[in-house]
This record gives C-alpha cells, structure tokens and sequence, in this order.
C-alpha cells in the first residue's frame, strides 16, 4: 500500500500543523513522500524511538499517514515533540539541518535490520562541497580548500536572478579577492590577490534547494520577502555543477513549499508535493490536502487561478493530462512534469530527486531505495484502535 489513499479510498486526511514550527510541518508532508525515508523510519526499533521524542513522534505521524482511516490527523504531538527539542523557531535552513542531524545521530543507534536504514539521511540528503581559495600568483590552493563540508541543502540567491540555473551559477560563481579582500597566501608568504568559489563534490539523491526569499534590510532587523517570479525545471541535469566529473545527473521536481502571503514572518505555508508511486501531485495546505493531478501546479490553470502563487507557465505536453485512476498513467506523469518549466512568486523550497545518472560520477552518490514499507508492528495496535 502506498500513498495517502492507503486504507482509505474516499477520506480525506487533514493534517493540522501549528504556525510555530511552520518550516518544519509543511516538510513532513515532503518527506512522508520519499518512499525510501519512510521505510528507514518505519524500521526503527521501538526503544530507538523511545529515547528520542522527535524520531517517535513522527513515526507516529507517518504511520497516521499510511494507515490510519481517520479523516483528521493531528500533527500537534509531533510539533510539540519538535519544540522541547529545538526550543526557538529558526530559519527554515537552519531547521532542517538540525532537524537532519538529529535523524542521523537517532538512526545512527538503531539496530535495524533493514539494510540502509540507520543510514537513510546522510544516503538520501547529503552532499559535499569544498569553499576553494586559489592563489592568482602562485596558482595554488589554501590548505582549507580540500576539506571536504557535508550539506543537506543548497541555500541559493534568487535577488536580480531568474531561474534555478542562473541562481545555480550564483553559488557557484568565483570571487575575486583583490584590493582590501586580498588573501595570505602561506607559499608566497604575502597577501595577494586570489579567487574564492564553492566547489560542489557530490550530489545527493535528494537534493533540497531553499530560495532566498527573505533576505534582512540593511540597517534593521526587518527581514522583506522577495517577490519576483523564479523559474524552476521539471527536470534537470545537475551534473554540469560538479567539480570533477562529467557525469550527468537527471534530476525531477518532487516537491515545492511555499510561503502565501507579503510579510517574512507571517503569512502561510503549504506544501506541493509528488506521490512517487504515481506521479500524482498533492497540495497540503494547512487543513486540508488536495489532489492536483499530473502536474505540480493543478493540471488546468483555470482551476485554481483565484490562488496567487499560481503563476505558473508550465504546460503539460499535449496528452499527459489523462485520467489518473489506475497506474498505467505513470509514463504520462512523468512526462508532465519532465517536460515543462514552472514559475512561482510563492515558492521558497525545491526538493529535486536524482531519476538517473551516467558514469561512475564521484563517491557518495549511490542511489539507494529500501521497499520495506510496510508498518511497524509496535503501532498496529495503536492505529487499529484509532481506525475502529
Ligand atoms: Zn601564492
């Protein structure tokens, strides 16, 4: 069984979420989706979650999810689970690396017998990247420049840029260190002038891509939401950004979080996330969850042009919008959203999810997909009592 229809062909689930960890809830929902992540979860021995609320908590949620026949699923323990470990609400960067770290520290304890679990998020959602300063005298790099940085997420400029690929650049791009900003360079024994840029090592399966929508206004605290439209691919090659290979690596949109509304620190969160086991796209707004259909947006754009961060300008190529009821329409989901690029105002987080790669490519980038998806024994009990 998979998906949200699971146990449960005509209710609906709701899932609440509390405004105070806003980032945090709306990416239950995106990772409740990752076939892989989920299993890793649903592995998990029983005193593994005992000892880490957070881990427990949203195990408890995601067997809600897959099982339960409840038309309300309250994510409120998991919220609360979430707080009396994070205590302060931070940036929705800094919370999914906590909230990351955490999830491998607490799988690296279990004993699971299932292969991969203990190891599903650094398998899943790290890369690495090395900051490389190079010396425009003597051509050689820092002693820093080969260490190797581990990332769950590339934070990425979209002020004044366009479209992932341009933002992409950004990050990438080199900096001249010259004039005040020269750099010691410890060979030539003297300041001189070099260039510094990020060098990406290797890819994860998942990549999470945040879109610096919120950026500080000079001189004050206030943080002011950009709202200039950003294009994003259906599908791209990331393999042009590693450093040391030519690889290419084919990456498909999986899910899309976005902020409704003017203001940094109000407005609304919801989450557009694809059901890997159809390609089926599915809003979860905060009451409620709704099918979109093959496409991330909604398949029609009359449909749902009273929402405002629907601009989007992807078109489905012609035929892919069929009928979804059974799973032969798998190829045509695909192709949708493959094919067309999408555009929002809204749209703060991207997870891309690797379909294919050539090559040997770099270490680190093994695809690994754990078909255990089946409920942990400990919450049968639990989730017959709820569905009774
Ligand atoms: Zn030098």
């Amino acid at each position: 069984m998979d998906g949200l229809d699971s146990g449960s062909q005509n209710s609906r689930k709701f899932v609440v979420t509390s405004p105070l960890v806003h980032s945090g809830s709306s990416r239950q929902e995106c990772l409740y989706m990752n076939t892989s992540f989920r299993s890793g979860i649903f592995s998990l021995e029983l005193d593994v979650l005992k000892k880490h609320p957070v881990l427990d908590q949203l195990a408890r949620l995601f067997a809600r999810l897959h099982s339960s026949k409840m038309a309300f699923i309250d994510s409120a323990p998991f919220i609360k689970a979430l707080e009396l470990d994070n205590g302060v609400q931070q940036d929705s960067h800094e919370f999914l690396t906590w909230f990351f770290s955490l999830l491998e520290q607490s799988l690296s304890h279990s004993k699971s017998k299932v292969p991969g679990a203990r190891t599903v998020v650094q398998h899943l959602f790290r890369g690495s990247m090395s900051h490389v300063t190079r010396c425009s005298s003597c051509g050689k790099d820092s002693a820093a420049s080969s260490k190797i940085e581990d990332f769950y997420e590339l934070e990425l400029n979209i002020k004044g840029l366009n479209n992932l690929e341009e933002s992409l650049d950004d990050y990438f791009s080199q900096e001249a260190l010259d004039g005040e900003n020269q750099y010691f360079c410890e060979s030539c024994q003297k300041r001189v002038d070099a260039t510094r840029c990020i060098k990406l090592r290797s890819l994860p399966p998942v990549i999470n891509i945040q879109l610096k929508r919120y950026v500080f206004l000079p001189k004050t605290t206030m943080k002011k939401k950009i709202s200039s439209t950003f294009s994003f691919p259906g599908q791209f090659d990331m393999g042009k950004w590693l450093s040391n290979s030519s690889s290419s690596y084919t990456y498909e949109l999986a899910a899309i979080l976005i902020h409704k509304g003017t203001a940094a620190n109000s407005g609304h969160y919801v989450a557009h996330v694809k059901d890997e086991s159809n390609g089926q796209w599915w809003e979860f707004d905060d009451e409620t969850v709704s099918k979109l259909g093959l496409h991330p947006f909604g398949e029609k754009p009359g449909k749902t042009s009273n929402k405002d961060d629907q601009k989007s300008q992807g078109i489905p190529t012609a035929g892919s919008v069929a009928n979804n009821n059974n799973n032969g329409h798998q190829e045509a989901a695909l192709t949708s959203t493959s094919g067309g690029m999408f555009s929002s105002t809204d749209a703060y987080m991207l997870m891309y999810k690797c379909t294919s790669k050539d090559g040997s490519g770099t270490e680190n980038n093994k695809i690994i997909e754990i078909t255990n998806d089946s409920l942990p024994h400990y919450f049968l009990d639990e989730i017959n009592e709820l569905n009774a």
